[in-house]
C-alpha cells in the first residue's frame, strides 16, 4: 500500500491525536480501589432521569433494572426480594434488591448466612408528594449512587467484596406519615428474616446511607447509634481529614437502620439529618442541581475506609 506524504502526515496526526485522547481518558479513569464522586454522580443522574421512583411504577422498575445491570457489570450477583404489604393506599407490591460478590458462582452464595457479612444499604424509592414531581436526587438517589460506585470499587478487592452485602430497599418512604405500619416497608421485610436467624448467622453490622449528596452535606447519625459503629465512623473520617463534617444528631431518627437494629444487627444511619430541616427535604428542590460530586466522594471514601478497617478487624 502506498500513501502520499500528506496522507501519511494526516494519519500520523490522527494517531497522535487519538493516542493522546485515549491516554487522557485513561488518565481520568478512577484508579483501582479509589472511589469516584464523578461516577457516583453519574448514577444519581441516571436514577433521576427515570422520573419519580414510586413503588409499583414503571420508573422504579427501570431504576431497578439499571441498578441490577450495573451490579452485574461489576461482578455482583443479585436477587430480588418481592413482597406485598398493607399500606394506607391498600395492598402494594415492593421489591428489595440484594447483591453479593462471589469469585466462584452465584449458586455458591448462601443468602441465609450473614456470618462475617457487613450490610451496606440504601433506599431507592421516592416519596409520593401530591402535585410535585419529586425526583429524590438526594433522598434515595445520592445513597444509591454511592452504593453503586462502592460496588465497582469493592470488586477490585474480592477479599473485601465477598464480605459485603449490598441492599437496596424499596418503600422506605411513608405513603402518608411514618408509623409502625407506614414507611420502612423494605427494611422491615428484609429484617424479618435476620430477626429469627441464630446470632452467629446474623450480619456483623449494617450501614444505612441516606441523604448523602447535598451541597451543604454534613453527616449527623442519630443520637441513639451503636457507640462502637459511631466511633469507627469518626475514626475513618479522621484518617481521611474529614472529621469536621461528621457529628451527631440530638434525636433518634426513623430510617431503615431501625428494623435492622431491632433484628439484632448493630446498624448505623449515615445520614445528613440536618437536611430534613433545611427546606429542600421532600420538595421539588431536591433535584440534581442540589447534589455535589465532592460530597458524594467524601461519603464514599469514608464508608470505603470504614468497611475496609472493619473487615480486617
Ligand atoms: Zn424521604
Amino acid at each position: 500500500m502506498q500513501i502520499s506524504y500528506k496522507k501519511f502526515h494526516t494519519l500520523i496526526s490522527f494517531a497522535v491525536f487519538f493516542g493522546i485522547t485515549a491516554t487522557s481518558f485513561l488518565g481520568c479513569k478512577p484508579k483501582k480501589g479509589q472511589f469516584s464522586g464523578e461516577n457516583a454522580h453519574q448514577h444519581v443522574q441516571e436514577l433521576v432521569n427515570f422520573g419519580p421512583r414510586i413503588p409499583g411504577s414503571q420508573a422504579i422498575e427501570n431504576a431497578r433494572l439499571y441498578i441490577e445491570e450495573k451490579l452485574q457489570e461489576f461482578g455482583w450477583f443479585t436477587v430480588r426480594q418481592s413482597f406485598n404489604d398493607d399500606t394506607p393506599n391498600g395492598s402494594m407490591k415492593f421489591i428489595n434488591l440484594r447483591a453479593r460478590f462471589s469469585m466462584v458462582t452465584g449458586n455458591g452464595i448462601d443468602w441465609k448466612d450473614g456470618e462475617e457479612i457487613l450490610l451496606l444499604c440504601s433506599h431507592y424509592d421516592t416519596k409520593i408528594i401530591k402535585g410535585v414531581e419529586f425526583l429524590g436526587a438526594n433522598d434515595g438517589g445520592s445513597s444509591t449512587g454511592v452504593l453503586l460506585e462502592l460496588a465497582r470499587v469493592f470488586a477490585d478487592d474480592p477479599e473485601i467484596a465477598r464480605r459485603v452485602e449490598l441492599v437496596f430497599f424499596d418503600g422506605e418512604e411513608a405513603l402518608v406519615d411514618f408509623t409502625s405500619t407506614d414507611g420502612l416497608y423494605g427494611s422491615r421485610h428484609y429484617a424479618k428474616f435476620w430477626r429469627s436467624a441464630p446470632i452467629n448467622k446474623k450480619p456483623r453490622a449494617a450501614y444505612v446511607l441516606d441523604l448523602v449528596g447535598d451541597k451543604q452535606m454534613r453527616i449527623d447519625p442519630p443520637y441513639d447509634s451503636p457507640s462502637m459503629l459511631l466511633s469507627e465512623l469518626y475514626s475513618a473520617a479522621q484518617s481521611l481529614g474529614y472529621r469536621s463534617l461528621f457529628g451527631i444528631s440530638s434525636t433518634p431518627i426513623t430510617d431503615d437502620h431501625v428494623p435492622l437494629n431491632a433484628a439484632g444487627i448493630p446498624a448505623l444511619d449515615v445520614i445528613d439529618s440536618r437536611y430534613i430541616s433545611k427546606g429542600k427535604w421532600h420538595t421539588s428542590r431536591d433535584d440534581l442541581n442540589s447534589i455535589a460530586k465532592e460530597n458524594l466522594e467524601i461519603v464514599g471514601a469514608v464508608v470505603l475506609e470504614l468497611m475496609k478497617k472493619k473487615i480486617k478487624k
